[in-house]
């Protein structure tokens, strides 16, 4: 039977990062990556829409959130995870790569030609330098621990899982009678590092199998939410003059007419919400059975006393009340039409400038969004090892744990933390 001494399920940014990691730190282990999908690191070849956006210079807790970890517990597991990998860490790493860094004015940082192919690249050639075996097309599908007698293959080699796979055929072998675009194998290792990610973008390779692993090994794992995906507001047809309308401005998340949430940004109304940036950030608030509204300020630049002057000002130089015209004063024509068709008085059309009220009733799938909001609950994770507090031979890295980011690069930084931080293998030497 195959034996490796650390397997790598998944790779994906936190995968790939372990798996360098653990060869820069016990460069003699005997290291396999494996991921189902036929190539590596998808979402990043897809990420920040194919520039990669890989990492934030602002990297402090506050832009990380966890569904079900307290504030204190989770600023605690973020802030110690980045004390020890952070992003001048994340930068050299990429530097010594040969991989410069361009740092925008926001802090967000990307390969320095935008290419997310520039990433992948390098990182390929790397784990080639380092001797990584990758097995592509192969799903972990169950794993056995092997905890009393542990087979020993000869003095250093200790047997403490057994991983069932299943490899996907290329054509040309597939047994056409059979119908079998399988083919099953078993694999011994020492050490796991499960780096499967989430459920997010089925297309890029997301899926429920790392969550499924995780139950095998009775791992709690909190609810699970599309978290940077747009909101699906109520009133869809009143909503179609409004498609494809972008502005810069404020929105606060109300739930069960509690503030819960403020955002600022870029927003674009869909055919059945809101996207863009700052409206995508609103979703993982939102859970099922609880009533959301939004409102929007469409001028945060102007509180309500100054934005009453200047309408007062400007509608004694029109005859008839055109709250439309004076809209247009702020926002895109059909905002101020669909703003002047819902506005009676002045002092609602100031109102609906600065506080623009929508019902929330969703969210799209896990299928477009680009993270999920949860995962492995974090007190049963020994930090900063990142191996299991119950069994510190199985390793749990990037977006698999309950933490999520902002936009701006931090999921990645977050992979690239605990991916580098999980390969230390700290638990287990
Ligand atoms: C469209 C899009 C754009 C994004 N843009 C950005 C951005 O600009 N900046 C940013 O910071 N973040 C971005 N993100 C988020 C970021 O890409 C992810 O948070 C990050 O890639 C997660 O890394 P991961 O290693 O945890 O998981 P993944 O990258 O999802 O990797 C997990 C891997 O594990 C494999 N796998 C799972 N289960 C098994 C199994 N049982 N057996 C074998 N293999 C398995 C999967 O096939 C997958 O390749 C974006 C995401 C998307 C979808």
């Amino acid at each position: 039977m195959n034996y490796y001494d650390i397997v790598v399920v998944g790779a994906g940014a936190s995968g790939v990062m372990a798996a360098i990691s653990v060869k820069l730190h016990h460069p003699e282990k005997k290291v396999l990556l494996l991921d189902r999908q036929d190539k590596i690191l998808s979402k990043v070849r897809a990420s920040g829409n194919g520039r990669c956006n890989l990492s934030n210079k602002n990297l402090f807790p506050s832009n990380f959130y966890s569904i079900q970890s307290s504030e204190k517990q989770k600023n605690k597991f973020v802030q110690t995870s980045i004390n020890q990998f952070n992003f001048q860490d994340t930068k050299d790493f990429f530097s010594d790569l040969g991989l410069f860094l361009r740092i925008d004015e926001e802090g967000r940082a990307y390969p320095y030609a935008e290419q997310a192919e520039l990433v992948i690249d390098f990182l390929s050639a790397y784990l080639d330098q380092l001797k990584v075996k990758v097995l592509l097309n192969s799903d972990l599908d169950e794993i056995k621990m092997i905890e009393e007698n542990p087979i020993k293959t000869d003095q250093d080699k200790r047997t403490n899982f057994k991983l069932h796979l299943q490899k996907r055929l290329p054509k040309s072998q597939k047994n056409k009678n059979l119908k079998s675009k399988f083919d099953q194998t078993n694999i011994v290792c020492e050490k796991l590092i499960l780096a499967c990610g989430s459920s997010a973008a089925k297309k890029l390779g997301g899926s429920h199998a790392g969550y499924e692993l995780l139950h095998q090994l009775n791992v709690k794992i909190t609810d699970l939410r599309p978290a940077l995906v747009p909101l699906i507001l109520a009133k869809e047809e009143k909503l179609k003059t409004l498609k494809g309308q972008r502005f810069k401005g404020q929105a606060i998340l109300y739930k069960n007419q509690k503030l819960i949430f403020k955002t600022a940004g870029e927003f674009l109304f869909t055919e059945k919400g809101l996207s863009g940036i700052a409206a995508m950030e609103i979703a993982r608030y939102i859970e099922k059975n609880s009533k959301y509204h939004i409102t929007i300020d469409f001028i945060p630049d102007l509180n309500e006393q100054e934005l009453k002057e200047f309408i007062l000002r400007q509608s004694e130089k029109i005859k008839e009340k055109d709250f439309s015209s004076l809209a247009k004063g702020f926002v895109r024509k059909n905002i101020a039409e669909y703003i002047a068709e819902n506005t009676n008085s002045y002092q609602e059309l100031i109102e609906n400038l600065k506080a623009l009220k929508f019902e929330v009733i969703g969210t799209l799938s896990a299928e477009k969004a680009q993270i999920m909001a949860g995962g492995v609950i974090l007190e049963q994770i020994d930090f900063p090892s990142f191996s299991l507090k119950k069994n510190p031979n199985i390793y749990i890295c990037g977006e698999l744990l309950d933490i999520d980011g902002k936009t701006g690069g931090f999921n990645l930084q977050w992979a690239w933390t605990s991916g580098y931080l999980a390969g230390q293998l700290k638990s287990a030497y």
